[in-house]
């Protein structure tokens, strides 16, 4: 018995770039995949929404002078290329993979249409949503919450470098404190950088819980959904 069976997992743009920083890190592809089909493995009906930061962010210096959602639309477009890779790094694997995009480009993936989304995961596919919300202004933070809230996933799971959430930046400071368990209103309160205000709102409203967790640990993804208290929950 899995404790979550369908789940949706934010992964950020940077964690693909590993070390250097910018682009996709072939072995970085490598290691999510194998985590991702030890889930599948288990049973799990996995949704997958990946950030576009290692590539380009609508609020970033090299956009600093353009039009924000000029910008922006670059931005989505970023997260399909990451979608595209991870896409093909899991079906080096064996594992059936969709591709659903917020922005439509019929040639390399499906329009994003919710039953269709939900009909895939039951036939065991993984999802991959891609182009975030398809609306500037929005993150694919705001866009996992949203797409984990419309297929029904039982919880969003955010991959991070970092064990969970902690009171401040564990990677800046050694005491940070870390939380097993936090409520929306304390990350809200405390000004958590977990999620961006507007996926944190989302996620209380329609009580979502999350879990944030080290995607870099082999074997947190199958721990986590077994049951076993990894990571962060953040609940009501
Ligand atoms: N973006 C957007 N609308 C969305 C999702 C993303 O405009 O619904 C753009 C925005 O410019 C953002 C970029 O895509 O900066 C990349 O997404 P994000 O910053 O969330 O990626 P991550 O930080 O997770 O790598």
């Amino acid at each position: 018995m899995l404790k979550y069976r369908r789940i949706l997992l934010k992964i950020s743009g940077e964690s693909l770039a590993g070390e250097s920083g910018y682009g996709i890190d072939a072995g970085v592809l490598e290691s999510f995949a194998d985590e991702i089909k030890e889930a599948c493995d288990l049973g799990a009906e996995i949704a997958l929404v990946i950030g576009g930061g290692n590539i380009f962010r609508g609020l970033s210096t090299a956009a600093a002078s353009m039009d924000r959602v000029q910008a922006d639309y670059m931005g989505m477009l970023a997260t399909v290329i990451n979608s595209l890779a991870l896409q093909d790094a899991l079906e080096r694997k064996g594992i059936y993979t969709r591709l659903l995009t917020a922005i439509k480009m019929e040639q390399i993936a499906e329009p994003f249409i919710r039953r269709r989304a939900v009909r895939h995961l039951e036939k065991g596919r993984v999802v991959i949503f891609g182009a975030g919300t398809g609306n500037p202004y929005f993150t694919t933070d705001t866009a996992a919450s949203l797409r984990a809230i419309e297929i029904e996933a039982s919880v969003i799971i955010k991959g991070t470098r970092v064990e969970g959430v902690y009171d401040s930046d564990p990677e800046k400071n050694p005491d940070a404190e870390f939380f097993p368990r936090i409520s929306y209103f304390d990350v809200i309160r405390k000004n958590l950088r977990v999620m961006d205000m507007t996926a944190i709102t989302l996620c209380r409203e329609n009580t979502l819980p999350i879990v944030v967790m080290n995607m870099n640990t082999s074997g947190n993804l199958t721990r986590l959904l077994k049951g076993e208290p990894i990571g962060t929950l953040v609940h009501a």
